[in-house]
Formats: structure tokens, sequence, C-alpha cells
């Protein structure tokens, strides 16, 4: 086989191989149009070949005739699907140029049968042969038909639209396209056309090699469109990595979603289905794999919330927004628990439909903690107000607005300087930021006295407890507030009646001081007067010498000395009296009293026995009072003896303390006792069976008793007499 025809066939197998593969891309994706252009070019390309071949080797004029007849047609499908593929694959080329270039080839082609034999020649003249490639091939000779100009003149044009479309994709920024698209087409079709007119005018002698062009362009085309195959698989690989970290990425959302027991779901608008992730379906029970529609889930929404959460759902899908919502579920097990949703509308990818995206969570349990908060908050006795970091309540309990006399939709929202006076806001503010600075449980205000304003402008003192609640949302603080205007009364009262007793108790403490200091100076006083009128009877008498004188003096200055240090005893006890409170053994009271009523008890012929509780703890109060109120009750236990028989009069004084926290006195005689119309009036003021009673002692007792915190009874002791009993507290710190 010689070398052309080698060559030849060569150069066809190859068209005919790169048009199959195109062929089967285009079969294999039919939007792939562009391919099977190409591929009929690469077809037309091989025919044409092969008819170039039968060309050179043409024996006679006749069959050279013929072949260049026929070699218009694949010419003709060579220009078309050249045009078809610049439209397809480059996107560019005005439509009536296109048009305009396949109507001229076409009427090239009609023109190539019309004139004989064929469009190139009118006439061929006898074959020439010459050497081409070491072969002798035949070459047209004759006369050229100047129509051949038509089938020039729709190349051109090819030419034309082909640069049309390179300028188009250039300018769009396709320029590598635009290059070896338009430029390979401009460059073969301009030489082919070139060698094709040079050939046929013998303006050389060789034979027609227009295919070998044409082969070079199908061979860059293809090197294109396999370009486009290598990136469109490097595509496909980076889709489907970044697919495969989507679905990993998805995964793990899901996986978050979970373990933040979040249930995630989604709606599309435009084909009104929903999916559910596995959480959601374990959260509303719905059955696995089965797909569930939008109005089954609407069915599980607890019927009085069924409307609100459709409603925020549809608003969200109409402006393209996001929603919150907290809503009720009614399981199939007629369970009723709490959801938090929140849902967020997106364009979806084709830009005509939209996803609701949504997250569902349970929060029964924290309803149900809120709704126990709120119980314990209305059942709280004191007002309770919960305030944020910036001072604004968020709730109230009824007893807020019954002390205020606000409604509670009147206080949310608002900052709690509303509730106090003018004259605190300012400073308040101040120790608010204080207090969210080191928050501990403390009471407001202190040292201070707080007040409270109440709508009608009206002032009333208030206690707080201020009680800082981390909560997720931030720091909250829970006031307790408490009006202690009844309370303030009643101490005012106490104070007063505190006061009173004092008063009183000081004046018969003077009394009985009077007394005692009577009867004590009484004895030293008379001794001076017996020394004085013996010393007076001796001079008068002239028995008095020196000696005696100096006894007798001495005697006086003994006696009144004695006088001086009861007055200074006094005194001292007058000074002691004036530290009001202290802490006190009553075991020493007791001796007390006892060493100074011994004269009294002595005038009603009455013994005094005592009977001291070993280590007794100490009570805090006014030594002075609780005295007084021994004193007192010892007292009327003498007055209640003096018609018994002198055997029996004994008053015993005893005291207890059995760790419970009081300490007791008993005070019992064995006088006839209390009568039961006496003792229902015992403690009364002015109440007295005595001629010359006032009353006022045992009142005065029981105030005592009373205002440091005890109690007292009466009763008949066993064996006969009366028994008074009191019992005061401990003070607190020996306790602890
Ligand atoms: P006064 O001693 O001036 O009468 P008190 O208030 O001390 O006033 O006593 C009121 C009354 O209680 C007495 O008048 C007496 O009737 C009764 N009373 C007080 N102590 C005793 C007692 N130890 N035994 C019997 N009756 C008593």
């Amino acid at each position: 086989m010689s070398w052309v025809t080698v060559i030849w066939w060569m150069s066809a197998g190859a068209c005919l191989t790169l048009a199959f593969l195109q062929f089967v891309v285009w079969w294999r994706n039919r939007a792939a149009q562009a391919n099977l252009a190409f591929s009929i070019l690469a077809v037309a390309v091989a025919a044409f070949a092969a008819l170039e071949l039968a060309l050179m080797q043409a024996e006679t004029p006749e069959q050279l005739g013929t072949v260049a007849r026929w070699i218009h047609v694949p010419a003709w499908v060579i220009v078309a699907s050249l045009v078809a593929f610049v439209r397809l694959y480059l996107g560019a080329g005005r439509r009536w140029l296109a048009w305009t270039v396949i109507g001229a080839r076409t009427l090239s082609l009609i023109l190539n049968f019309v004139f004989s034999p064929n469009i190139n020649y009118r006439q061929i003249t006898p074959l020439r042969h010459i050497s081409f490639l070491g072969e002798s091939v035949s070459i047209p000779t004759g006369v050229p038909n100047p129509w051949m100009l038509v089938a020039q003149s729709s190349l051109l044009l090819l030419v034309i639209f082909v640069i049309d479309a390179a300028i188009s994709v250039w300018r769009r920024g396709d320029r590598r396209r635009a290059v070896m698209v338009g430029g390979s087409i401009v460059f073969f079709a301009v030489t082919a056309s070139a060698q094709s007119l040079a050939v046929t005018w013998q303006i050389i002698s060789m034979p027609l090699t227009v295919s070998l062009f044409f082969q070079g362009l199908v061979a860059v085309v293809a090197w294109e469109l396999s370009y486009d195959v290598v990136r469109a698989a490097s595509l496909a690989r980076r889709l489907q990595a970044s697919e495969a970290g989507l679905r990993e990425f998805e995964e793990r959302v899901t996986l978050a979603a979970d373990a933040a027991r979040l249930g995630v779901w989604e709606f599309d608008t435009d084909t009104s289905r929903l999916w559910v992730s596995d959480k959601v379906r374990e959260l509303f029970q719905f059955p696995r794999e089965i797909e569930i529609s939008y109005h089954e889930f609407q069915q599980r929404v607890h019927p009085d919330d069924r409307v609100a959460r459709d409603q925020v759902a549809q608003n969200a899908i109409q402006n393209q927004t996001d929603y919150e919502i907290e809503y009720r579920v009614v399981l199939p097990d007629g369970k009723v628990r709490w959801m938090a949703g929140r849902g967020r509308c997106l364009p979806a990818g084709d830009g005509k439909s939209t996803r609701l995206l949504g997250v569902t969570m349970d929060i029964t349990k924290r309803k149900q903690a809120e709704e126990l908060f709120e119980l314990a908050t209305e059942a709280s006795p004191s007002g309770t107000l919960l305030a944020d970091d910036q001072g604004r309540i968020v709730l109230v309990n009824a007893h807020v607005e019954e002390l205020f006399g606000y409604r509670r939709d009147e206080l949310i929202g608002k900052t709690v300087e509303f509730l106090l006076p003018e004259r605190f806001g300012a400073s308040h503010g101040i120790d608010r930021s204080n207090f969210f600075g080191a928050p501990e449980a403390r009471a407001m205000g202190e040292g201070r006295e707080l007040f409270g304003r109440r709508k009608d402008g009206s002032e009333f003192p208030v206690e707080i407890g201020l009680n800082p609640i981390q909560t997720p949302h931030g720091l909250v603080v829970l006031a307790s507030i408490v009006d202690i205007s009844e309370r303030l009364a009643a101490e005012e009262v106490a104070r007063r009646s505190r006061q009173q007793v004092e008063l009183l108790s000081r004046v018969s403490l003077l009394g009985e001081m009077t007394a005692s200091l009577a009867h004590e100076l009484n004895q030293p006083l008379a001794a001076i007067v017996n020394n004085a009128t013996a010393a007076t009877q001796y001079l008068e008498q002239g028995r008095l010498d020196a000696e005696q004188l100096r006894e007798i003096l001495a005697d006086v200055v003994e006696d009144a000395r004695r006088a001086r240090d009861i007055m200074a005893n006094v005194r001292s006890a007058i000074k002691k009296g004036a530290a009001i409170r202290g802490r006190i053994n009553l075991n020493d009271v007791v001796k007390a009293i006892t060493h100074m009523i011994q004269p009294d008890a002595i005038a009603h012929v009455c013994k005094i026995r005592t009977f001291l509780a070993p280590q007794l703890p100490l009570i805090e109060g006014d030594p002075i009072q609780i005295q007084q109120a021994v004193t007192n009750l010892v007292r009327n236990a003498l007055d209640a003896m003096r018609d018994a028989p002198a055997s029996r009069r004994i008053v015993e004084i005893a005291t207890h303390y059995n760790g419970d926290g009081a300490i007791g006195v008993a005070v019992r005689d064995f006088g006839a006792g209390i009568s039961e119309i006496t003792r229902q009036r015992l403690f009364e003021q002015f109440f007295t069976t005595k001629e010359d009673g006032l009353g006022m002692g045992l009142a005065i007792v029981r105030s005592i008793v009373e205002a440091h915190g005890g109690t007292i009874t009466a009763d008949n002791a066993e064996g006969g007499g009366a028994r008074f009993y009191f019992r005061l507290p401990v003070t607190a710190e020996v306790l602890a």
C-alpha cells in the first residue's frame, strides 16, 4: 500500500474514532448536543478524506469529475456541522449569519449538481499524473467554473460568522475557548479554501489535501472537548468530595441536635412534604419510617395552641422570617408536654419555593419548674418580686399587688425604683449595680429605714430581703418585701410599756431603798443617840472622865462611819442601776434580795429559804427590774402569811434550769393561797385585796417578766400557800 493511501485512511480512521467517542458522550447525555455536532463533523471529514483519496486515484476524467462532484456533500455537512457546533458549543454566533452560511453552502451544493461535471470545472481535460509522496497521483486539469466562487464565498461567510462568535465569547470572558475554537476554525477553513482554490485554478500543481486541514481542525476541537471531559471529571470529583463533606456535616448536625435533645424538621412549601428527624418522632411519638404530613404534625399540638402555632409558621413562610413559640402537645397516651419551637424560612435552591427549617425541644421540666416557682411565689406570705440585672420587674406575686395597690401588668417591665419613694430612686440604682457586682443574699438598705410607695403615693415602712439567682438568662434578684408598719407599731407600744415599767419600778425601788435605808440607818443612828444621851447623863452626874468620853466618842465615830458606809452602798447601788441592761445570774439576784429583805422578814417573824440551781446560765436584762420583780413576789408572800402560825411562816425562793433555754424562778409561801376569783384578776393593775394595797405589785412583775421575753403563772402549792413561777429565756449566745 502506498503512503498516500495509508495517510488518508489513517486520517479518516482517526476522525471516525473521535466521532464515535463524542457520539457516545452525546448518547449518554442527550443535552450534550455540541458533542453530536462534532461527531457529525468528524464523520464528514472522514468521508471527505476518503473521497479525496478517490480523487487522487481516479483513472479517467469522468471518474474524477464524478468524485469531485460528490465531495461537495461531505463539504456541505462539514460547514453545516461547524456552524451548529459553534452555536451549541460556544453558545454564540448570530443566528441570521449562521443561516446565511448554510444557505450559501446549500446553494453551492445545488449548483454543483446543476453544472456538469461539477461546480469546480466546466470541463475536465485528460488527467495529469504527478508524483506525490513518492507516488503517482492524478490531479485534475480543466476549465475552472467561475460559479465555484459561490462555494468559496460560503467559506468566507463561515469565517465571518466564526470570528463574530469568537469575539462575543472573548468579551464574555471565556478567552480560551474563543481562541482555541474560533481561531482553529478560522485558520483551517482559510488554509483549506486557499489550497482548494490554488489547486482548482492550477496555480499550484498538487492534489487536493483539504481533508488534512480539516483533520487538524477536528484534532484541535476534539482536544478542547476532551479538556471539557477532564474538567467535568475533576468537577465531579470535587462535587463528590463536597457531597461527602455535606453528608458528614449533616450527620454531625443531627448528632449535635440529638445531643442537645433537639428535634429537627424541614417543611417544603412547594411539595408540602415534611421531613422530621428521629428525635422529633420520639418527642411527638410518631412511628418510625412513616411519612408524616403537616396536618398530622398539627394534630399533635394542643387544641388551645394549634392556631397560634400554625399562624407563626405561616407568617414565617409568607414573610420569609424566623419565629419562636412555646406550645403544648398532646401525645397519643394523653400526656401533655411543653415544646419550644424555632423556625426559619429559607428560599430553596431553585429560587421559586421556600423551605421552613425548624427545631423543637421538650421544655416540660422547665415549664413545670416555672409553674412550681410561680405557685411557690404566690404561696409566699410576703410580697415577692423578681427583677433582672437592669432592675426591671419580671414577676410579682399577689401580695405585691396588695401591698402597693398596682395590678401585675402595671408593674411588669417597670424598674423597681417605681415602687420606692423618689428620694430613694437615684441611690438605689447605685446600690443595685453594687449588688450585682458582688451578689449575695442579704437585707436591702441595711442600717437604713426603707419605705415603699403605694400607687396612691402614700408610703409604708418595709423590710426587703434580696436573693441573687443565677438563671440561664443571666443573674436575677428575688426580693421578698414585708410591710413592717404593724410590727413597728407593736414595737412602739412595747417600748412605751417598758418605759412605764422602768418608771414604776424605779419609783417603787426608791420606796424600797428609802425603807431599807431608814431601817439600816436606824440602828447606827439609835446607837449614836444612845451614846450621846449616856455621855450627857454622865456629864450631868459628873461621872464622865476623859477616858470614858474618849470611848463614847469612839463608838459615836464608829456608828457614824457605819451610817456613812450604808449611804455609800446605797449610792453605789443607784450607780449600778444606771447600767440598765446586762448579763444577770438569777442566783445572785435571789441572794441579794434575801439579804435586802431580811429586816422585813424578821419584822414578819418569817424565815426565808433559798434553793439555788447550780451553774445557772446567764440571762440578759435589767438587773434592777428583775430584782424588783422578785422583791415584789417575796413581799406579797410575807403579807400573805400575816395570819399564819409562826411555825409556817416560811418563804421559799428557788431557781430551776432544765436545759430547755429558760430559767425558772419560784416564790412560794405557806399562807392562805389564792382564791379562784382573785386568781383571775391577780395581775390586773390596781387589783388588791389588801386595805393598804395599791394593786400594782403583780402588774409590775408581769410587765417586767414579759418585757424580758418571759412568762409568769400563779397557783396554789401542794401543802397550802401560793406559788408564783416565772421563766426567763437564757441569752442566745449561751444557747449557741
Ligand atoms: P398589793 O400587794 O398592793 O395588793 P399586788 O398586785 O402585789 O398588789 O397583789 C394583788 C393581790 O394579789 C393582793 O391584794 C392579793 O389579794 C393577791 N396576792 C398577791 N400575792 C399573794 C400571795 N402570795 N398569796 C395570796 N394572795 C396574794
